[in-house]
Order: C-alpha cells, then structure tokens, then sequence
C-alpha cells in the first residue's frame, strides 16, 4: 500500500484566521484526513510526526530573528511549501510598523521592552526562501485553500485566477457600488477570491485580498479622488492587511 501524502501547517507572527478556514473546511477536512496523512498541525492537534512532509501550508509573516532561521528548517523540510494569506503572502497588518520605527512601538507596547526581540521590518515567507505558491486572503478563501491542497496531491497548478474582485461583482451581478453610490472600492485593483462579498452587502472592498496581478493603481487612485478621498484618506485605504503589496503596487 502506498503512504499517504504527508502535510504540515506552521505558523508564524499571526493571527490563526487562516489555519482557521482550514479547520473550517469540517465536512471536507474529514475527507481530506482520508486522503493525506496531517503530520503536523499544532492548532488542531498535539501529535506530530515528523518530517520531511510533501505539503507544507505556512501561515505568518517573519517578526523576528529566531523565525527567520526557523522558516528554513521548514523549507528543509518541505517538499511543497505554499503560503497562506495575507501576513505569509504580504507581510500582514503588522507590517505597518516597516513605515516608522519599531524601537518606538517597543517602547510603548511593552511594560519590560528588554525582553524584546524583533526584526525592524514584518516580511512575507518568499523574502527568506523560496515558495511554489501564494494563496492570498485575510482569511483565505476555504474554496480555494481546498482546490490548492488537491491540486498539489494530484501534480497540478492550482485553477486560483489572478483577475479582480470586480470581476466576481459581474458574475455575481452585483450593482457597483462605486458607480451607483459613489462609494469608494478597492474592487478592481484586489485579487479576486471572496466571491465579491463586501459589495454584495452594498460596501467597497477594502482589499483584503491583496493586489490582483497588474494591478492599475494610478487610475483607481484618480477615480477615489474624484470621490472626494484627499491624498491622506487614499493612502489609509490602501495601508491595511496587504501594506507592502498594495505600496510596491502603487509605486509600479
Ligand atoms: S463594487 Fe467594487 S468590486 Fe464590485 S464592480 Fe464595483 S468597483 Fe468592482
Ligand atoms: S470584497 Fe474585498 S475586502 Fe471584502 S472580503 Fe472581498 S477582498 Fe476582502
């Protein structure tokens, strides 16, 4: 009889949302365990075999220098490692801190900040080693976190399309809610995946999905000034879940 796959789950500086969909999956996760053997997943349990493991999903950006030498053992230890979401993918939230400096955070944040140790920039798995592929979201999409697993058991490319979040608005028919109310949306330079769900409750995409490939950041950033966003207001939007990608977006 033929092993089954082994897969991993790490995680690094976040907030679990993503390992979360994963455990989310129930009915699937059920049929998933059927299939692959989960050799290592702290969240949902505290067995773990050991590697090496044909599957690893990483979860989390790198914040400090001991997760900067840990994420290579992963990759030692990985025959597949794809990422996951938007700290893994972008450098997450917490990335803000790359745009002042840390040691002023340090010294707010913490009662003792001598116990502290931290790298002055949060940055995506793909700054320290290499990865076979990014799944965006803050959280990830459970639809494609599944079509990524299957497609690396079966030696595939994942079907993930890079269009954008306005393409989901069309097939989901959603009225724009940027040319019917004049509210502001992230919509067409973010990486489809949600199905479009902001909109379809009548409220702009705020980009959680990251930028789409080729994103146009020049025109969007037109069309949210004719709204009425002052250069302080666009850049806000676009400093959230996804900081350094929509930044290097915008600078092209
Ligand atoms: S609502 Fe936003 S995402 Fe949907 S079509 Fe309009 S601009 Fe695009
Ligand atoms: S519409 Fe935009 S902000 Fe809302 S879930 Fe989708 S990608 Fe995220």
């Amino acid at each position: 009889m033929s092993r089954k796959p082994k897969i991993a789950v790490w995680k690094f500086a976040s907030c679990d949302g993503c390992q979360l969909s994963l455990l989310d999956c129930e009915d699937e996760l059920l049929t998933l365990a059927g299939e692959v053997e989960i050799a290592y997943f702290l969240e949902a349990s505290r067995a773990t075999v050991r590697g090496p493991y044909d599957l690893s999903l990483v979860e989390g950006s790198v914040t400090t220098p001991h997760d900067a030498e840990r994420i290579k053992q992963v990759r030692r230890a990985s025959r597949r490692l794809v990422t996951i979401g938007a700290c893994a993918t972008a450098g997450g939230v917490q990335a803000l801190k790359n745009f002042a400096d840390v040691e002023d955070f340090v010294s707010i944040v913490y009662a003792s900040p001598d116990y502290i140790s931290t790298l002055e920039a949060s940055t995506p798995i793909s700054a320290h080693v290499p990865v076979d592929f990014e799944l965006h979201g803050c959280p990830i999409s459970k639809r494609q976190l599944l079509e990524v697993i299957t497609a690396f058991l079966h030696g595939r490319r994942p079907g993930i399309p890079s269009t954008s979040v306005c393409m989901e608005c069309k097939r989901r028919g959603n009225v724009c809610v940027m040319v019917a109310h004049g509210t502001p949306c992230l919509g067409p330079v973010t990486h489809a995946g949600c199905g479009a769900i902001c909109p379809a409750y009548n409220r702009g995409c705020y980009g959680c999905f990251g930028p789409m490939e080729t994103p146009n950041t020049v025109s969007l950033t037109k069309q949210l000034k004719v709204l009425g966003m002052g250069d302080r207001a666009v850049d806000r939007v676009f400093r959230t879940f996804n900081v350094t990608a929509f930044e290097e977006a915008r600078r092209g």
